[in-house]
């Protein structure tokens, strides 16, 4: 049980989400953000909502805020940050151990993920933290389940 705590991940709550702490407060549990979304990426963890980047992307569409009728998800206008997350590719990337992968740069509509070339092995991919929007596109394409959002 305490190890379970201690290898517990921060949830990855919906776009515009509160902190952690507010969020919690606000949130009624009631649901209605995960019906409306499009791409079927809020998933129902421990009574919360969370996203699963595994099902897919986050199109921004604002659906979720918009059902929130908590204010657990806020979103301020057009112009509110959805979240900071980005893009980070894991030591286990296939490339990274020799293997030629390219398929994560595919998806990436804001081409932030750039392969640099190199010698002595196929060309590793880097993530452009300034590019990602952290929409998640990338996750699911990974053969090696190397990408992950933080
Ligand atoms: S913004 Fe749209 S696509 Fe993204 S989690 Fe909310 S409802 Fe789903
Ligand atoms: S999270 Fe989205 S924008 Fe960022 S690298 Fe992945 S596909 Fe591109
Ligand atoms: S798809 Fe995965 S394994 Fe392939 S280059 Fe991208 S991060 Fe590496």
């Amino acid at each position: 049980m305490r190890g379970d705590f201690k290898a517990r991940r921060a949830p990855q709550r919906p776009p515009w989400a509160l902190t952690e702490e507010a969020f919690l407060g606000a949130c009624s549990r009631c649901g209605e953000c995960i019906p409306v979304c499009p791409t079927r990426i809020i998933v129902v963890v421990r009574g919360y909502p969370e996203v699963d980047f595994k099902r897919g992307e986050c199109s921004f569409c604002g659906a979720c805020a918009t059902a929130c009728k908590h204010g657990a998800l806020l979103r301020a206008g057009n112009e509110s940050t959805p979240w900071t997350i980005r893009a980070q590719v894991a030591e286990n990337c296939l490339a990274r151990h020799g293997v030629e992968c390219r398929v994560c740069g595919d998806p990436c509509a804001v081409a932030a993920i750039r392969f640099s070339p190199r010698l002595g092995g196929p060309p590793l991919p880097e993530v452009d933290a300034g590019s990602c929007t952290g929409c998640g596109a990338c996750v699911a394409s990974c053969p090696a389940a190397a990408i992950t959002l933080k």
